[in-house]
């Protein structure tokens, strides 16, 4: 069996030639942001592509048709704090009856593991489809935590997507949560010490949102 099913790299040209500017150092946070947006809304075309539409009466100027609608309230983003904001408006330029969720994750200074401070997302989780947003998965800790969380609270269907993983990242998230299936823009080499992924982008919140 292949491994890590449940992991896909979108590798189309426009995704790649976007995701090299946003890593260029010298993309100021206005452009980075634009760039997020615009390589979330590439990529949630193939994260939605087995999402369910419904066969709908339309009016052409020409003749009466069945169109296809996707209604989007039964999809909840949910981006990890800070981060996981910066692709939200894309996703929400996509599907603009998507609801949005919080999980705000923070370690815990004993056990050091990601813990949540505030996770809100919409009550009865079973049947709408969740979006867990973070630009990069990196350790993969606060991804697990997160899609833990939501679980817990009754979540069954959920994807996860990113604009760069590391392979430990990628290697701890799918083996612990093989029902998911994340979307990436590229699979990079590794983590430094620090625990930033190489060559990556730097601290994706601080570039987003201007910080540094
Ligand atoms: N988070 C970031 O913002 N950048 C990394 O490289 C890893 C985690």
């Amino acid at each position: 069996m292949k491994q890590f099913e449940n992991f896909h790299v979108v590798d189309h040209p426009l995704i790649q030639h976007k995701l090299s500017l946003i890593r260029e150092k010298s993309t100021d946070h206005k452009v980075f942001r634009e760039l997020v947006t615009e390589v979330a809304i590439l990529l949630a075309f193939e994260l939605t592509r087995d999402f369910a539409t419904k066969p709908t009466k339309i009016g052409t100027p020409m003749a009466s048709t069945t169109g296809n609608i996707l209604s989007g309230k039964d999809v909840v983003l949910v981006p990890i704090l800070r981060a996981g904001l910066g692709m939200v408006d894309g996703l929400l330029q996509m599907i603009p009856n998507a609801r949005v969720g919080y999980a705000g994750m923070e370690r815990d200074e004993e056990t050091h593991k990601p813990v949540p401070y505030y996770f809100k997302i919409p009550k009865k989780s079973g049947n709408r489809r969740f979006i867990i947003l973070d630009p990069m998965l990196a350790t993969g800790g606060t991804a697990i935590a997160s899609a833990n969380r939501l679980k817990d609270l009754g979540a069954t269907r959920i994807k996860f997507m990113c604009l760069i993983a590391a392979p430990e990242g990628r290697d701890v998230f799918c083996k612990t949560h093989p029902d998911i299936e994340v979307y990436t823009a590229s699979l990079d080499e590794k983590l430094d010490d620090k625990k930033y992924i190489i060559p990556g982008l730097g601290d994706a919140g601080d570039r987003l949102f201007g910080t540094k």
